[in-house]
Formats: structure tokens, C-alpha cells, sequence
């Protein structure tokens, strides 16, 4: 016969904390903390079984289960020496739900079930208190009345209100116990009038008909939804407890409340949480009362702790709390009750706790010894590390929203709305705080996002330029926010029939996407030396080296100190864009012959070295991934009629001319034509010059520090033949650069993996590559044939409706995109078994992605400075994992 009902409590327990997915979190911890004799009053648990099973028999029990429960409810009848439904000493129980994982949106919980018109004079009699007796049965008609019977909450407020104005009281406390009666027969008139019959007085129809809300309540709409939202199976089910119910509101010797371990919000490991004298939990998260701080070292000037007001309770609790943490080895958060003085639990679970407190539990529960090294890296998110780097919105802070976008890089930014680049970096420069708003970004802005607190965009996905720019520089942004539309004309935003005007204040979300009209309270980071102990264990342990993605000698030095091993993706063209050096780049780009071309690029030469010097000399010997140029020519001629004009007075041309160069080089789909390797194949010119000036720098810099390791990376490869001619080209000029100077030094010459064809011949590939790194980016927008610009548009419609999981340019698409980075390396490493590998697509800095890249053997991830020292634990984690499935798998 099946076990449908776990007894706990009272020296008989069924189940345990390993039985979480039978018995629901709450079940199988409540039977756990009676295992190891705390003071859990009796009761059982019906497991998530009988919720699947009832599902499946078109919403019937199982036959066994009513003789299980009537024998359960028996057991908890003799132990606690009351019956239900009993006239003298009814046994009253609580009813409460309890999945695997806390899941709002079911039905939580009704107390007091067993009350009638005749159990209530019984416990009137026995516990000497009628208002208690009266006040527990109104309680108990509330609850079952919303949850079970679906009465709005609000009538039963009236009721009390109505109550209250006749007897002319303030304060629930100063109603007698015939006002209580009162109300009680005002709610049983008011539900019998809602639902068409009368209130239940049958204890076994209460009972029946909770279990029944609770397992409705798992497929109700807004569990479903929830479900969705968090990846939670609708099989799992939930359970049902059953438990004999303590009064924390028999008067002054009791209360409720609830605490947690730890303090939640710091880590600090202190006692934290609050009670209620004389009340029932739902009284402390209702907020019908204000309640109390536990602990004596939390209460305000004429605030009465828990250790003050029940001493005895109190001492008890604090030693509930070592022994659960002892137990559990995790922060725990816990309810309790305390009749008469004496204490009960009712829940323990593992704590949800802010990132700053996450951090220091874990270590210091690592350096108390309760838990070790392992563990304690595996306690941390590394998403919330973005929390810790950059400043937040205060939770607290009052805010209108504004509207909502993608949430392209973390942190929060307030300040003035401006249009352009050049006016974010003129009013940044006189001090001001700015957001550049934008329809979208293009590398031209990027004095202009480097001087902004924050960039909002209204087109763009996840790794528009937009995004990977502000992410590179660690500046909040919220990207493709199409909600709103920009008027650059009119210099105004507007969404919803709300408009902003330039100069007025914006405040930006780059965690959650969210926008704000006007200016909202932030809290600053702080760095605790909690982080960098994680971070050295993190390091201990991982195999994945951590690069990062950086041109500029700012970003570089910002990823040294986050731990970065090296630079994985040098974009050269963001180089192009300083206003020294694109009017080389424009000469360049409108010479007529291969002649022309080269006298402008000699113009370029020397700033390249010059970049290339600083690079490396910041990275004082680590490997320095150098990509040649990859966008297509037209990205750097300009744009609007006044900028044609400045170019072509500067270029000494007229502008007609400009434009028709212009538009030859316009493409239909940029993303597809003329671009990366394909710029090399055709004007060699180009990748000698940034060769040469790669290589003179190496020599420059190996004369005076520790040489370089430059690693020479040909963009969008999709034939071996591509590859063979542009690495002749960099070979060519190595020996020139070596012959003229004399000297030498190690380099490399690699590919990226960034097309589907690279990735099916990446054998053929590998036998001209030194190394590969794998530009998920655009191998993600190829293989799905979705545009990285354009897919904001639809992307997160897709992701809400479950047609994707997460967006692919986040969190690499591991079916997909995923085998086909499987393929390249096995194929890669068939031909060279010592291949070097790596990522440099935005999913480097993605935790999710980085276990992908673990998984294939990668040899390292490269991301943008702030992601750093996500990427550090998130490999230390994926480390962890892998060898902890190799030890199971044996
Ligand atoms: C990529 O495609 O993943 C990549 C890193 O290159 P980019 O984003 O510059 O195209
Ligand atoms: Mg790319």
C-alpha cells in the first residue's frame, strides 16, 4: 500500500529533510527538527504525491488516503490528549501548504480548524479565556473564509470595523469577548450569505475541505504563473501539513514571530527577528501590529525585546538557533510560537539573504568551521556579486516608473537627460551627472557613454553596442526600451503620455531593466574583505582561467584589479574612433587605390603601437588577445549632414563625394558583408599595418619589461583558405618587424569561432590556428539567424512566453549554439590536442554559460572588467560541480 501520510512530532517520524520533493520543504523540516527533538508540535504531512495523484484522477484521492489521515489525526488526538470536534477539549490544527521550494501564489494557511459554535465554549472553558476562545474562532472564519471559500477579505473587515465604531474602541485589544461573539456571528452570516450556505461546522468537512484548497490552490492562474517564471514542473506538487495547533495568543505569556539566524540584510551573526506578544503569525506579517525586535541589541528606545519580555522563551529560542545551524550548516529562518511560556517551532528553511550578507555568511561559516571552503563558494550567487560592485537602487526609495527595457548592464544611475555624446561629455566635464539617452549607440558615442552615469537605448538587444560598450566600462544601461520613443528634434522621451525633457532627471535600473521620471535614492557599493577572501578560494579551485574583454588602458587596469589573466578580446576598431586617429581611418577609407590606403594607415600606424604598448605593459606578461579589424568600412564615415561636411572640409574632398562613397559601401546586411577576415582578404594593407604595429610594440615593450605574449586574432573566419591568407599576412610582417630590430618575440596566431561553418570545419580550421575563441555573439545571431541590433523588438516577448528560456545572447543557447562549440572543439582539438580555446562572446561573464564552458573543456572565458570577478566564482563553482559529478558518475 502507498505511504500517503508522513506522521511527525511527539516521537514519531516518518520523514526527514532528504524527503523535501515527497514531503515539501515544510514537511520534511518539520519532521527533521522533531528527529533531533525540538519542540515541534505533532502532527503529518500528506505528501506531494496524493497532489499529483489527485491531478491525475481528475482531481479524486487516492482510496487509502482518508483511513491514513484519519489514523494520523488519531495519533496527534492521543498525543496532545484532545479530540476533534471534541465539546470540552476539541484539538484544533493548523492547515498549510508546502511545495519543494517556497512558492507564492497557492494557498498558505489556516489556523484554528476544528472550531464551531460548540468547540468554542470548550476551549473558552479550558484555557479560562473567552476572548481568547472568541477571538481564535473569528480568526478561524476569516481565514478559512478567504483562502478556502473565497470571500474577499475585505467584507470581513467591515465586519470588525462596524463592530469597533459601535462599541466606540480604537484598538482590536479593547474588544470584549462578547464583541468578538459579535463579530463572529456577523462573519458566519456574511460568508453563509456569499456562499449560499451555511459556514462548515463539521470538523471533518473544515478539514477536507482545507486539504482540497490547498492542492486547488497548486494549479490555480497565479501559480501557474509563477511556476513559469521559475522553471518549477507543475508535477511536483505540493504537500499538505497537518499540524496540532499552539496559541501565541492565550495571552501576555505568549507570542509569535519569526527570525532568522544570521541578520539577513548584513550577515552579521546575530540573533535577528521580530515577535508579537499575545497574537497569531499571521499578526506579524499582516502588519496589524508593529512588531518588536528579538533580540535587546535591535530594539529602539521603548521597544521591549523578546529577551526582555519572556526571558525564559527567549534563552530557549538562542539555543534552537546554534543547534539549527549546527545542524543545518546554513542560515536558517524560522517560526516560532510561544504558549504560556513555553516554545514551539514551526518552520525552519534556509534564509534568502542580500548579496552583502550572502558573502559574509558563507565565509564566516567557512572560517567557524561549520562548513567548508567548497561549500562556502557554492553559497554564493555570482550574479550578486553585480550587486556588490556597483551602486543599487535603495529598495526603500519611493519611484515611478517610467518605463522598462533590457537589463544590459548592472547597476543604478541617475542624472540629467541629454541626446548626444558630445553634450553628455560637455556637461559631464562641467560636473554634472548625466544619462545619455539614444535610439541606439554606435561607436561614435563612446566619449560620450564613458562620461554618462548611465546610457538608456530604445533599440538593441543584449549585445548591442549599447550594451557590450556600457557592460565593458561597468556604466549602468537599460537597452532596448521600445516602450519609449525619443525625439531628438524635440529633445523629448515619452512613454505611457509621460514626457522628459532634456536636462531633467532619469534614473536607470541596469539590473532590472527598469526606468524612473526623476531622481531615486541609491546605496553605494562597498567591498568587504569578505570578497577578496571568496575570491582567493575561487581562485584555489578553479580550472578556468579568467580574461577580459578591454582596448582601453582604464578598463585594462580596472580588470587587473578585478583578477583578470589577460585580455581575451583586444577590439581594435574601438581604437579608430579617437578623434586623433578616424580621420586617418576616413582618409583611409576613401583613398582610391591600395596607394592612398597606405599613406593614410602609415598616419594610423604609430597610434596603434602606442595603444598596443600601453596594453601590454599593463598586463606585464600575460596573454594579450589582439583581434584585427572586424566591422564593416561604413561604420566610420559619418552620419548626419554636418559631420559630411566637417569630414570632407577636413579631408580637403567635397561632400557629394564622401556621400557616394557612402552609399557604395552600404550594405544591405552589414552583419553578413563586408566584414571582419573578409576586410583582410581584400585590403591586406589594412592587417599588415595593425600586424607591424603589434609587433613593434612587443619589441618596444620587451626591452625594458616583461615580455608580451600577443595572440593575433583574425575575425569571422568561415574557410581554412581565409585563415592561411591573413595569417600569411601577420607572419610576413613578424619577420619584417624581427629583421629590423633584431629582436623577437612569442606570438600567436588564432581564429575566432564565430560562424556556423568555422564550427563544422574547425579540424580543417585548427590545422592554421594556434588557438580558438569562440565569438558566441555572432554565433548565436548566425546560428539562430536572429540580428543581435534588432532582436530586442521581440526577444523578451519570446522569452515570456517560454518560446526561449532565457534570451541566447545572455545565456548561451546550449542545444544549439552550445553543440556547435562542442563540435568546433572536439573537431579543433582532434587536429591539435593542445589547441587553446576560449570564449569571448558576451556569455563569458555569464555564470550559466561559463558551467557550458567548463563542461567542453574551454581553456579560459574572457568578459568585460565588472564581470571579472563574476566569472572567477562562477568557474571556481562550475570546478566545483564537475568534479562532484565525476565523484558520483564513479
Ligand atoms: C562575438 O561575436 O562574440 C564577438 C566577441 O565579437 P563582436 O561582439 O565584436 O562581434
Ligand atoms: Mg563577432
Amino acid at each position: 500500500m502507498t505511504k500517503w501520510v508522513y506522521n511527525f512530532g511527539a516521537g514519531v517520524n516518518d520523514g526527514n529533510a532528504s524527503l523535501r520533493n515527497l514531503l515539501g520543504g515544510k514537511g520534511a523540516n518539520l519532521a527533521e527538527m522533531a528527529s533531533i527533538d525540538l519542540p515541534v508540535p505533532p502532527g503529518f504531512t500528506i505528501t506531494t504525491e496524493v497532489c499529483t495523484a489527485y491531478y491525475d484522477n481528475d482531481r479524486n484521492y487516492p482510496a487509502e488516503l482518508k483511513a491514513q489521515v484519519d489514523a494520523a489525526l488519531a495519533r496527534i488526538e492521543e498525543a496532545v490528549g484532545r479530540k476533534f470536534g471534541d465539546k470540552d477539549k476539541p484539538l484544533l490544527v493548523s492547515v498549510r501548504s508546502g511545495a519543494r521550494v517556497s512558492m507564492p501564489g497557492m494557498m498558505d494557511t489556516v489556523l484554528n480548524l476544528g472550531l464551531n459554535d460548540t468547540t468554542v465554549l470548550g476551549l473558552a472553558v479550558g484555557s479560562g479565556d473567552s476572548r481568547f476562545a472568541w477571538d481564535s474562532y473569528r480568526r478561524f472564519i476569516q481565514m478559512y473564509g478567504s483562502v478556502v471559500l473565497g470571500v474577499d477579505h475585505h467584507r470581513f473587515e467591515e465586519i470588525i470595523e462596524h463592530v469597533k465604531l459601535e462599541a466606540d474602541v480604537i484598538e482590536d485589544t479593547a474588544l470584549t469577548p462578547a464583541h468578538w461573539q459579535q463579530v463572529v456571528e456577523g462573519y458566519k452570516n456574511m460568508v453563509a450569505e456569499e456562499i449560499g450556505k451555511p459556514f462548515p461546522q463539521d470538523p471533518q468537512d473544515q478539514l477536507w475541505g482545507a486539504i482540497s484548497a490547498v492542492f486547488g490552490s497548486w494549479m490555480n492562474p497565479r501559480a501557474n504563473v509563477y511556476r513559469r517564471l521559475h522553471d518549477i514542473p507543475a508535477n511536483w506538487g505540493t504537500a499538505v501539513n497537518v499540524q496540532a495547533m499552539v496559541f501565541g495568543n492565550m495571552g501576555d505569556d505568549c507570542a509569535t514571530g519569526v527570525c532568522f539566524t544570521r541578520d539577513p540584510s548584513t550577515g552579521l551573526n546575530e540573533f535577528y527577528g521580530e515577535y508579537l506578544v499575545n497574537a497569531q503569525g499571521e499578526d506579524v506579517v499582516a502588519g496589524i501590529r508593529t512588531p518588536r525586535p528579538l533580540s535587546q541589541a535591535y530594539a529602539k528606545p521603548g521597544e521591549v525585546s523578546m529577551e526582555v519580555a519572556l526571558p525564559e522563551a527567549y534563552v530557549e529560542l538562542k539555543n534552537v538557533r546554534s543547534i539549527l545551524e549546527t545542524h543545518y550548516k546554513d542560515m536558517q529562518d524560522i517560526e516560532f510560537t510561544v504558549q504560556q511560556n513555553k516554545l514551539y517551532m514551526l518552520q525552519t528553511r534556509s534564509g534568502k539573504r542580500s548579496a552583502a550578507a550572502s558573502l559574509r555568511i558563507a565565509v564566516e561559516m567557512a572560517e567557524e568551521g561549520l562548513i567548508d571552503r567548497n561549500t562556502a563558494i557554492m553559497r554564493v550567487n555570482p550574479s550578486a556579486l553585480d550587486q556588490l560592485l556597483h551602486p543599487t537602487l535603495d529598495p526603500k526609495a519611493e519611484k515611478k516608473q517610467f518605463a522598462k527595457g533590457l537589463p544590459a548592464s548592472p547597476g543604478a544611475a541617475s542624472g540629467a537627460v541629454v541626446f548626444s555624446a558630445d553634450e553628455a561629455e560637455f556637461r559631464a566635464q562641467r560636473g554634472e551627472s548625466v544619462v545619455l539617452v539614444r535610439i541606439e549607440t554606435s561607436p561614435e558615442d563612446i566619449h560620450g557613454m564613458h562620461a554618462a552615469r548611465g546610457i538608456l537605448t530604445t533599440r538593441g538587444g543584449m549585445t548591442s553596442h549599447a550594451a557590450v560598450v556600457a557592460r565593458g566600462m561597468g556604466r549602468p544601461c537599460v537597452a532596448g526600451a521600445g516602450g519609449i520613443s525619443v525625439d531628438y528634434g524635440a529633445q523629448t522621451l515619452s512613454a505611457g503620455g509621460v514626457t522628459i525633457r532634456a536636462g531633467e532627471i532619469l534614473t536607470i535600473d541596469g539590473a532590472t531593466g527598469e526606468v524612473f521620471a526623476g531622481s531615486v535614492k541609491m546605496i553605494e557599493p562597498q567591498l568587504s574583505g569578505d570578497f577578496g577572501t571568496l575570491m582567493g578560494w575561487a581562485d584555489e579551485i578553479r580550472r578556468l582561467k579568467v580574461r577580459t574583454n578591454a582596448e582601453t588602458p582604464l578598463d585594462a587596469e580596472t580588470a587587473r584589479k578585478f583578477g583578470a589573466e589577460g585580455i581575451g578580446l583586444c577590439r581594435t576598431e574601438h581604437m579608430f574612433f579617437d578623434p586623433a586617429r578616424i580621420g586617418a581611418v576616413r582618409q583611409m577609407i576613401m583613398a582610391k587605390d591600395e596607394a592612398g590606403r597606405r599613406t593614410a594607415l602609415a598616419k594610423l600606424l604609430p597610434f596603434q603601437r602606442e595603444d598596443f604598448i600601453s596594453l601590454f605593459k599593463i598586463m606585464e606578461g600575460l596573454p594579450v588577445t589582439i583581434r584585427l579589424l572586424d566591422p564593416p568600412l561604413h561604420e566610420f564615415l559619418p552620419h548626419g549632414e554636418a559631420e559630411l561636411k566637417e569630414v570632407a572640409d577636413a579631408l580637403g574632398m567635397d561632400a557629394a563625394t564622401i556621400k557616394e562613397r557612402a552609399e557604395e559601401l552600404s550594405e544591405a546586411n552589414p552583419m553578413l558583408g563586408h566584414r571582419g577576415c573578409r576586410l583582410g582578404v581584400t585590403y591586406p594593407e589594412i592587417y599588415e599595418m595593425q600586424a607591424r604595429a603589434i609587433f613593434e610594440a612587443a619589441v618596444e615593450v620587451s626591452k625594458t619589461a616583461k615580455a608580451p605574449v600577443p595572440e593575433i586574432m583574425i575575425p569571422l573566419v568561415g574557410t581554412k583558405r581565409e585563415l592561411d591568407i591573413t595569417r600569411a599576412q601577420v607572419e610576413r610582417m613578424a619577420k619584417a618587424v624581427f629583421e629590423e630590430t633584431g629582436k623577437t618575440v612569442e606570438y600567436s596566431i588564432g581564429t575566432m569561432i564565430e560562424l556556423p561553418r568555422a564550427a563544422l570545419t574547425a579540424d580543417q580550421i585548427a590545422e592554421s590556428a594556434d588557438f580558438f575563441s569562440f565569438g558566441t555573439n555572432d554565433l548565436t545571431q548566425t546560428v539562430f539567424g536572429l540580428s543581435r541590433d534588432d532582436a530586442g523588438k521581440f526577444l523578451p516577448a519570446y522569452v515570456e512566453q517560454g518560446i526561449l528560456p532565457k534570451d541566447p545572447f545572455v545565456s548561451i543557447d546550449v542545444d544549439g549554439v552550445g553543440a556547435l562549440v562542442r563540435i568546433a572543439a572536439e573537431k579543433g582539438r582532434s587536429k591539435k590536442d593542445k589547441l587553446k580555446l576560449g570564449i569571448c562572446g558576451e556569455h563569458g561573464g555569464d555564470p550559466a554559460s561559463i558551467a557550458f564552458c567548463e563542461s567542453v573543456g574551454l581553456d579560459y572565458v574572457s568578459c568585460s572588467p565588472y564581470r571579472v570577478p563574476v566569472a572567477r566564482l562562477a568557474a571556481a563553482q562550475a570546478a566545483i560541480e564537475a568534479k562532484e559529478t565525476h565523484f558520483r558518475d564513479k
